[in-house]
């Protein structure tokens, strides 16, 4: 699944970022990516008037996908960063010899045909379970980023050399026809997605633990409503200070100079629609005989 962190969401990227590096199984898997051609002058698929090159489409995706991983806690090793290698490449041999847990190699498609298009990913014709399991996790994460078109289910076997080769779980990713306009949009738009779709599917795969978070604690409670004081003018000529909020409490005396005074509490009672208390401490008055400033 792609949407494992669905849960943690609320965590911004960046403290995403921090939880799943050197999670759960995943920590020390060594990823090997492998640009497909660019090796002794072989472009790979030619598209669009020659102009549009698969080796170095593969090498710019692999590029972006090394990062990615590096990113999400992955120990990668790249088969080239160049645009081209002379000699006796042996990318499989290289790849074992390193001891990688997953191979993957990347490519583009390429047809005469300039209407063939669409995602496709490739393990050998009996693969490894861990092999299937990778092109499958590959393959739903990258639908998932879009690609034009998903053919045939976008999962395919062929025995290409290479996943003959190679002792660790292997794909070999047909990443749109570089013959085809849309699907270069769409590669060139994103590249970055399709790396990430990548390590999300490598994260599926290795089972990148969710952090276990301890329960929320329950939202402190809101501190009591802070009653603001507030000045008030008398009304009446004589209004009774009381002991307490109503007619039922005794008089305590009595304002007679429709000056201003401070409420500095309020409540219901006995007489008026509410009652203030009196900041000096001597009572309480009913508020209809008042008018607030
Ligand atoms: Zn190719």
């Amino acid at each position: 699944m792609c949407v494992i962190i669905n849960k943690i969401l609320y965590f911004t990227q960046l403290q995403r970022t921090k939880v799943q590096k050197g999670q759960g199984k995943k920590m020390g898997k060594k990823i090997y990516i492998s640009a497909g051609h660019g090796v002794n002058g072989d472009p790979g698929a030619v598209g669009i008037n020659g102009t549009r090159i698969e080796a170095n489409d593969t090498l710019k995706l692999s590029l972006a996908t090394e990062q990615e991983l590096k990113n999400r806690g992955y120990t990668t090793r790249m088969a080239r960063t160049v645009s081209n290698l002379t000699g006796n490449v042996d990318r499989a041999g290289d790849a074992n010899n390193w001891g990688a847990d997953a191979f993957i190699e990347i490519h583009r498609n390429g047809s005469n045909d300039p209407t063939a298009h669409g995602w496709e990913v490739y393990t050998r014709i009996n693969p490894s379970k861990a092999s299937d399991e990778l092109a499958k996790a590959i393959n739903k994460c990258t639908i998932e980023a879009g690609v034009q078109r998903v053919r045939d289910g976008g999962l395919k076997r062929y025995d290409f050399g290479r996943l003959l080769s190679v002792k660790m779980a292997a794909v070999l990713t047909e990443h749109g026809f570089v013959n085809n306009v849309k699907d270069n949009e769409l590669f060139d738009q994103k590249t970055s997605e399709y790396a990430r779709a990548i390590g999300r599917a490598l994260d599926d795969i290795y089972g990148v633990q969710e952090p276990t978070l301890p329960p929320s604690p329950p939202p402190p409670p809101l501190p009591p409503e802070q009653f603001q004081p507030y000045t008030v003018r008398i009304t009446v000529d004589a209004l009774n200070i009381r002991k307490g909020p109503g007619t039922d409490y005794v008089v305590v005396g009595v304002i007679r100079d429709r000056g201003v005074y401070t409420i500095v509490e309020e409540s219901s009672g006995e007489g008026a629609t509410a009652w203030g208390r009196l900041k000096s401490g001597v009572g309480w008055i009913g508020l209809d005989f008042v008018s607030k400033l």
